[in-house]
């Protein structure tokens, strides 16, 4: 029996209740022969209280208490975790991230692992406790500030602990049972993955499914550590993440491979605008000169797309699409340089949504498009933005028709479950 990491998100440890349901089945894996390594996330919407309490004292916190203030939600859940543990009689150690020896730059917010030394870990293991890490958090390598690693990190903390311990497998347990064909807030008739690939989650995860984060899917695959997306409240078989076939044994046919669908799924955002810079003329250079702009103001964008000129006028318009939060910077940005770039106007909205659909089948298998495209026509919604990569199609819409979009997708495809209604065991989806 190997080592496994367990993370447990805000939902699973909500209360005390969730934190004395998490310890059990903690001390179930311990029992069961594993060195167990657990991370966790705050309790509940501790991360979103803390925020709204420091935007009470100060419009724009310093990053560097802001992000001490942010570690603080898991570092109360790490310690009650340990505790509740200690109760069951067995023996629990709670780490801080810098304790765990996750080592990050110094970008406050969203700083990036760059180097795991789990010496404490493996010292806390050896004496047989179960180690509890806080998750999302680590200490600048140059500073030695404490960073956190952008919402949602405590998953890439976990991974990121698996492969630096190497881990045999990354247990993610959240408040669905697993990777769904869409969200289950959204499309009630969304199934279950089995199995998926990294190609896959990964640009179902850039698509704005939220079960997983980019960064974590994308640290998995560089060190090949398969992941098991699961229920902590159901205790079901959930998704497998990872490069190879998962393996099932049944009865009837001893060990079988699970293939991957030709479409693993629909993902939808609903958190991004679209910016159209209006009147560009229509000659080389113009392009760089907008996008370098966005870029020197370390904005990251999605898609774009460049309208046919007018023959008339020489003019052209250019849309992209980019976080909501980094619009207010963006329209600042190009307004400054307008008189270099040269356009006419600039149109922000925010009232956008986008609909993906992903899966390596694609590649293989014409017509996808064509009837992807043909269930957003019968469900009546209009298309402003298109984009493709090999495996997977977006497209734009009005952020009012998202969810009618995602349900026709989803069943254009047959992706619509005949039996249970997903189901969603707690949490805000916030
Ligand atoms: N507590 C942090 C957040 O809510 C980190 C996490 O949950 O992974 O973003
Ligand atoms: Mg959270």
């Amino acid at each position: 029996m190997g080592l496994v990491v367990q993370k447990y998100g805000g939902s699973s440890v909500a209360d005390a209740e969730g934190i004395k349901r998490v310890a059990k089945r903690i001390v179930e894996a311990k029992k069961n022969g594993h060195q167990v390594v657990v991370v966790v996330s705050a309790m509940g919407d501790t991360t979103d209280e803390l925020i709204d309490l420091a935007e009470q004292v100060s419009p724009m916190p310093a990053g560097r208490e802001f992000d001490m203030l942010l570690t603080a939600g898991e570092r109360i859940s790490m310690a009650l975790l340990a505790m509740a543990i200690k109760n069951l009689g067995h023996e629990a150690q709670s780490f801080t991230g810098s304790q765990a020896g996750v080592i990050t730059d110094s970008v406050h917010n969203k700083a990036r692992i760059i180097d795991v030394t789990p010496g404490r870990i493996r010292t806390a293991l050896d004496e047989g406790n179960i180690a509890i890490v806080a998750g999302f958090q680590g200490v600048s390598q140059d500073k030695k500030d404490i960073t956190t690693l952008g919402r949602g990190g405590s998953d890439t903390t976990a991974v990121a602990l698996a492969a630096a311990l190497d881990a045999e497998v990354c247990e993610i347990y959240t408040d669905v049972d697993g990777v769904f064909t869409a969200d289950p807030r959204v499309v009630k008739k969304a199934q279950k993955i089995d199995w998926i690939a990294f190609e896959d989650m990964l640009e179902l995860a850039a698509s704005g499914s939220k079960v997983l984060l980019h960064r974590c899917v994308e640290y998995a695959r560089r060190y090949n550590i398969p992941i098991h997306v699961r229920s902590s409240f159901s205790g079901l078989q959930g998704t497998w993440v990872s490069s190879e076939p998962l393996v099932q044994k049944t009865q009837q046919q001893g060990d079988q491979k699970v293939e991957q669908a030709i479409i693993s799924g629909v993902a939808h955002d609903t958190s991004e605008a679209k910016v159209t810079v209006v009147g560009v003329p229509d000659k080389p250079g113009e392009a760089a000169a907008i996008f370098r702009t966005i870029s020197d103001a370390e904005i990251n964008i999605d898609m774009i797309v460049q309208n046919v000129s007018a023959a008339s006028t020489g003019l052209t318009d250019i849309s992209f699409t980019l976080p909501k939060a980094e619009g207010r910077k963006a329209i600042d940005a190009l307004e400054k340089n307008k008189a270099g770039i040269g356009f006419d106007s600039l149109r922000y909205d925010d009232q956008i949504g986008k609909i993906s659909l992903v899966g390596a089948g694609m590649k293989t298998n014409p017509g996808v498009t064509a009837d992807f495209f043909q269930a957003l026509s019968d469900a009546g919604v209009n298309i402003e933005l298109i984009s493709t990569s090999e495996i997977r199609i977006s497209v734009v819409t009005r952020a009012d028709d998202v969810n009618e979009a995602v349900r026709a997708v989803h069943s254009a495809f047959g992706l619509d479950s005949d039996s249970d209604e997903a189901v969603v065991y707690g949490g805000t989806g916030r």
